[in-house]
Formats: structure tokens, sequence, C-alpha cells
């Protein structure tokens, strides 16, 4: 059996690093006033998440799809304050919630210029776990680093707060992967990147390039579909990962998109979907389930 992830970062819009910021600014704020800028919350627009997200929701509840979300915490907290029918619909007990940082922080500081102190970057994935954890009603136990990318303290950081897994690492193959333990026992599930010279092409498996138009679903769906049929170890995993606003705002373009062409992107994920669907031997699942599924997870 091979294991299909599905997985949302489910951010602000588009959040960019900004220098001198240790939050992520919105993309479409990026033109904005120094004091809306400097400050987390208003620099965070979430009109892409809730727009954009609203239609594939329904899809994955109709259909009762396990999905991974690593919500970062400001941004659900807007939605519980603003959207609180749209919280609700998130809190499905086949979708697993993890961490994405508060304010969607470069823990190295590479494009803010400011790294975090080892102490800040554990409060501040503390406070982001114990927020979601209290909005949800469930205990997180996975992690999503910000722009992928982990401090040298991270991972003692997760072990620390009793995560059980991290998935903020590429890794090059062209089939399906098993996750395995980093140095502090925490359990690293890695995002595959394609290899140049196969036949996906060095393919992140980010959905990335079908929303900003610059792979087709055609391409995307065979890929897949490749890496499915490379795969041929039992209780291997491949994720496909997307961003949440990214169905209603194009990077490229710095727009945000018509109701027409959230309804496309909608379809293309829908697609591919129902595609790997049609596969026999492969199910979708999360990282929790593949840990309880291979007695790795004993605490509940
Ligand atoms: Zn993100």
């Amino acid at each position: 059996m091979i294991y299909i992830f599905l997985c949302v970062d489910f951010d602000r819009d588009a959040a960019f690093p900004a220098l001198g910021h240790k939050h992520a600014v919105s993309q479409p704020k990026q033109a904005e006033m120094q004091y809306i800028l400097a400050d987390p919350e208003k620099s965070a627009e979430i009109q892409g998440s809730i727009e954009g997200f609203d239609q594939i929701l329904s899809v994955l509840i109709q259909k009762k799809l396990p999905t991974v979300f690593y919500f970062e915490a400001r941004t659900i907290d807007l939605i519980s304050k603003r959207h609180p029918e749209f919280l609700e619909r998130l809190n499905q007990s086949f979708f697993e919630k993890g961490v994405h940082g508060y304010d969607h922080e470069d823990l190295v500081g590479e494009e803010t210029g400011l790294p975090l102190e080892k102490q800040e970057e554990f409060n501040l994935i503390k406070k982001a776990k114990e927020r979601i954890e209290e909005l949800f009603s469930t205990e997180v136990i996975g992690f999503r680093a910000p722009y992928m990318r982990l401090s040298e303290n991270t991972q003692k950081i997760l072990k620390d707060l009793d995560f059980v897994y991290d998935s903020s690492i590429y890794q090059e193959s062209n089939k399906a992967i098993i996750p395995y333990s980093d140095e502090h026992g925490v359990i690293e599930f890695p995002v595959i990147k394609t290899p140049k010279e196969s036949l996906m092409k060095g393919m992140y498996t980010y959905l990335w390039p079908l929303f900003e138009g610059k792979r087709g679903i055609k391409e995307i769906v065979s890929n897949y579909i490749q890496l499915i049929h490379n795969s041929t170890e039992d209780n291997t995993y491949i994720s496909i990962n997307l961003h949440s606003w990214h169905f209603a705002y194009n990077i490229e373009q710095n727009c945000y998109l018509s109701q027409k062409k959230i309804r496309k992107n909608t379809e293309f994920l829908v697609k591919l979907i129902t595609k790997i669907e049609e596969i026999e031997g492969v199910h979708f699942s999360t990282p929790r389930l593949w840990l309880e599924e291979n007695e790795l997870l004993n605490n509940t």
C-alpha cells in the first residue's frame, strides 16, 4: 500500500519574509505603510485563503478525504474571530492539524536578517501549538517550518514540546519514500523533489507551478502517476503539497483571481485527487495515521 498525504500549508495570503520584521508580510500588503508592515496582524491578509479554499474545502469534507493542515497560528486565529463558521468547517476528525509558525517566521533569519534566539523560537512554537490545540480542541503532533527552513534548534525544540513529527526537509527521490527518525527522536517526513534527470524533470511535490501556470494539469497528473508507478515498497508515501491561498491569488501577476479562475484551480486539484484515487494499492492518509498504522505512535 502506498500512502498519499495531501498537505495544506494554511497561511496568510502569499506569506513572504520582509527585511527587518520577524513576522511574514502578505504579498498583497507589501506596498502598505511602514506601521502596517511592522504589525504582525495588520500585515496579514487572509481573504485569499478564505475565498480560495472555500470550494476545495467542501469537496474534501464531502469526500471525507484525510488531509493534513499546517496552520500558521495568526491566520487561524484571525479566522476564528472573523469567520468562525469557516473554522468549524476545518474542524473535521479526518483533517489532521499541525503547526506552521505563529506569524510564519523565517526561523533562521535568512531573508529577514533577524534569526530567532533559541528561547524565542521555543516560546513562539509553543504559543502557536497551544493556540491551534485550543481552537480545534485537539492534540497537535506535527510541524512544518515556514519557508521549509529549520534552525539548528528547531528539532530539539519540537522534541521538548512533544511534537512527534516534522515535515520541513526536501528529499530527492523518483518514488515514494519512508520517514526516518532524527537525532532527537523526532520523525521526519521529507517532501519529495524528483531528480532533474528523471521523467518528472526536477519537480518539487508542491503544486506551486500548477497554480502559477508554469506546469499544466496533464503534466502534473502524469508526474504523480509516474511517481506512484515507480513505487514498489509497501508503506511508503508521497505527499502533495499546496498553499491555502493559491487557488485565489497569483504571485507572478500579483493579484486576486476571479471566481471562475478559483473554480478552475479547484477543478485541477479535484482532477489530481480523482486520478490518484483510481489507482489500485494507493490510499489517502496523513502522517499521524501512517504512524498509528505502523505502530510508531503509542500515546493514543
Ligand atoms: Zn507557508
